[in-house]
């Protein structure tokens, strides 16, 4: 072992004294080890604080080394190798530092967001800038978590494997301890001084803008994925995609059925008997001629081909469906009145029989049940 254990002061990184006593140092460390354990602390130095309080309390509790310690400022003639930082958590704490991950390259997260378009872009399709903030390869040290100049050099410890091995010796016989190395965290490599814009993370948190391409015929609460454009991964790992629920604001004036595009148009009852012939607008601004039949029925659809929405990813389009919604006048001229009390005196009163009566049922159905 060599490096920060000779240069730094283990007395200072425990805030004792020279003169301290095992009783003092145990417990300073304990305290100290309870903030900064790295399953606890967050902060990007706990786990090397973590290390290096740790090393200070073997070397300050072992009197041969503290001696050799105190005479010479160095410990390096122990050569103590490696310390089960595990082991010594256990016997305090009762937790495993062993159990923790190993750190190999690690693909970036996946990024969610939502976003509301309008009915008519998803007939038309569009592009739409959003704003996804992000972690990304840190530009500084271009992920590698070293501060440009420094030295990148493989873990002393283990010798670039990334986990240590320790023979054990129990009542029921040798075994093999497996962990993750504790100097280096897994990585295998070591750095001497760390990037000071991601702090040794290698990456940083931006706000990216990613241009979508909405494809015509998207459906309310579809998905795009964009492939590798979610984070950053770590450690050479690959980058994670983005995902964009899509909402679709409601329209004043249609109502998506799959790719049919339902509106209501309100006839009088004249025209319901008689039949007619209007234009009624389309989603994408145009105006359709629509032809009423005779003796139209209140809810009866008239379907006008190729009006719709764009089928999604194919050839096509579905249709718009006109609902004839049959108006009573509220209020009636003198002329009006007139002729409508002459047909009243004509005609015979509809038949009761409710072969007709699911009709009325029908536009509120296809309105969504408004
Ligand atoms: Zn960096
Ligand atoms: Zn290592």
């Amino acid at each position: 072992m060599t490096g920060m254990a000779t240069t730094t002061d283990f007395y200072q990184l425990l805030g004792v004294s020279r003169g301290a006593t095992d009783e003092q140092i145990r417990s300073a460390y304990r305290k100290l080890a309870r903030q900064l354990h790295p399953d606890v602390n967050k902060e990007p130095d706990a786990a090397q604080r973590f290390k290096e309080i740790t090393e200070a309390y073997e070397i300050l509790t072992d009197p041969q080394r503290r001696q050799r310690y105190d005479m010479f400022g160095s410990t390096t003639a122990g050569g103590f190798g490696d310390f089960g930082i595990g082991d010594l958590f256990e016997t305090f704490f009762g937790g495993d530092l062993r159990r923790r991950e190993p750190r190999g390259p690690m693909r970036g997260a996946d990024l969610r967001m939502e976003i509301e378009i309008d009915l008519l872009d998803a007939v038309q399709g569009r592009e739409r800038v959003v704003t996804v903030p992000r972690l990304e390869t840190c530009e500084r040290c271009k992920g590698s978590g070293a501060e440009p100049g420094s030295s990148i050099s493989t873990c002393p410890t283990c010798n670039g494997r990334g986990e240590v091995r320790q023979v054990q010796q129990s009542v029921f016989g040798r075994f093999v301890n497996v962990s993750t190395c504790p100097r280096c965290g897994g990585a295998g490599k070591t750095v001497d001084k760390v990037c000071a814009r991601c702090r040794g993370e290698g990456r940083e948190r931006k706000d990216r803008e990613i241009t979508l391409t909405i494809p015509p015929g998207i459906d309310d609460g579809q998905q795009l994925r964009v492939a590798g454009e979610g984070e950053a991964g770590m450690r050479g790992g690959p980058t994670g995609d983005l995902y964009v629920l899509i909402r679709i604001k409601d329209h004043e004036s249609f109502k998506r059925d799959n790719d049919d595009l339902v509106h209501v148009l309100r006839i009088s009852p004249a025209q319901a008997v008689l039949g007619d012939e209007v234009s009624v607008p389309t989603i994408e601004g145009g105006e359709v001629k629509v032809r009423i039949p005779p003796s139209a029925q209140h809810g009866q659809m008239v379907r006008v081909r190729g009006k719709g929405v764009p089928h999604l990813g194919s050839a096509g389009r579905g249709d718009q469906l006109v609902y004839l919604d049959v108006v009573v006048p509220r209020s009636l001229s003198k002329e009006q009145r007139r002729l409508y009390e002459q047909l009243r005196d004509i005609e015979a009163p509809p038949s009761q029989d409710a072969e007709d009566s699911d009709l009325f049922g029908r536009i509120k159905d296809a309105m969504g049940g408004n």
